[in-house]
């Protein structure tokens, strides 16, 4: 079951620049930057007490970030909610005919177990579940 929100997934163009506003601006700090190679993406998290916001840039024209940031700008890209275990929450997902992106949990930045729900099964926003240690 859902625990909280995980995160917000925030795409933007400039990352140094992004990291700038939350930090000098909003007096946030970022605790981790990392490239994803396989979803073609560099995030910084930040974290905002119990939830945090991740600033994604592609790292790549053709990422699938590159492309969300062409046809809708910058802006939220996804949520993501915490789940204590992904796999069997998957299962569950599916046997309701729920459709997914990902049928098999992926890694994602900071170690976290990741699958992605279709948006057109979660009323148009793209939900990224989570699993952590
Ligand atoms: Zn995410």
């Amino acid at each position: 079951m859902v625990k909280k929100i995980d995160h917000i997934g925030i795409a933007v163009k400039d990352l140094a620049a992004a990291r700038e506003f939350y930090e000098k601006v909003l007096g946030l700090k970022v605790t981790e930057e990392e490239i994803v190679e396989e979803q073609k993406v560099k995030v910084a998290f930040i974290p905002t007490g119990d939830s945090e916001v991740e600033l994604l840039e592609s790292t790549t024209p053709d990422g699938p970030i590159a492309k969300f940031i062409e046809k809708n700008g910058e802006g939220i890209q996804h949520i993501a909610f915490r789940v204590d275990n992904l796999e069997e929450t998957l299962t569950r997902l599916k046997a309701k005919g729920i459709r997914l992106i990902d049928e098999k949990p992926r890694r994602g930045a900071g170690g976290a177990k990741i699958a992605f729900l279709h948006p057109k099964a979660t009323f148009g926003t793209l939900v990224e579940l989570c699993e952590r240690d």
